[in-house]
């Protein structure tokens, strides 16, 4: 794949970068990125991962647009209420770059679908608000041999991390929570409350992790820090990483 004169032009800024270069934004052109999520931190991730010119983005969230989101889900207005995130999503990313391929379902992802969904991409960003559906996003991306990039918020923290489960040596989503979620819906966003920013901040790290992933192999960027949750402080502020060991009884990426 060779990228025209108008590519070239929109995103002048990365090829001039030598740890992206041309060979690194033809790789983000030829990827496909699902998005678990189209909230708060869906919504920045999502605005640069399109940005960043991944050549396609298949869009997926169960949830309908409530005045409260308008707080910090950066791509909606007050027009788009009642209507399906997903779909409302997938308007944005068109009216954005019609370059860009995109396909939206308004689903809930759990173990009875997954599979399905996650079919095909070169990597999942998850940033949804459950538990039950982030394990089966990951046994699914453990099964499929799909990196996972997870990002998570709550008050003033967030976490972010690469994960790579399917690899011998690298843990997983599971390896992370173990399995006492599995059942749990824990949104805890409405009861705890949340700063608008803290989620862009994580949203967009999110991004910036998941672009790492797919310019790896192709670009001196692309180191993706498989196994390396960071830990991100939004009141001192600050971010530590964390290594994750992989849990070789681990149901999803273990040996059973
Ligand atoms: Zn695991």
């Amino acid at each position: 794949m060779s990228l025209g004169p108008d590519r070239l032009a929109r995103f002048a800024r990365h090829i001039v970068l030598p740890e992206v270069g041309g060979t690194g934004q033809v790789a983000l052109a030829g990827a496909h990125v699902v998005l678990v999520g189209c909230g708060g931190i869906g919504s920045p991730a999502l605005q640069y991962l399109a940005a960043a010119g991944i050549g396609r983005l298949t869009l997926v969230d169960d949830d309908a647009i409530d005045v409260s989101n308008l707080q910090r889900q950066t791509i909606y207005t007050p027009s788009d209420l009642g209507k399906p995130k997903a779909e409302v999503a997938a308007e944005w990313v068109r009216r954005f770059d019609l370059g860009l391929k995109v396909d939206s379902v308004v689903a809930r992802v759990g173990g009875d679908n997954a599979d399905q969904v996650l079919s095909g991409a070169h990597l999942v960003l998850d940033g949804c608000d459950n538990f039950a559906t982030r394990l089966a996003v990951s046994d699914s991306c453990v099964k499929q041999a799909i990196p996972l990039t997870s990002a998570a918020v709550g008050r003033f923290q967030g976490q972010v991390a690469n994960f790579a489960g399917h690899l011998p040596d690298q843990p997983c989503y599971r390896c992370f929570v173990g399995d006492a979620f599995d059942a749990q819906d824990c949104d805890t966003c409405a009861a705890d409350g949340v700063l608008g920013a803290m989620v862009g901040m994580v949203g967009t790290f999110a991004a910036m992790q998941a672009i790492r992933v797919l310019l790896a192999g192709h670009a001196a960027f692309g180191d993706p820090q498989f196994g390396t949750l960071h830990l991100i402080d939004g009141m001192a502020p600050s971010m530590r990483p964390l290594r994750i060991a992989k849990d070789p009884a681990c149901k999803g990426c273990g040996a059973h």
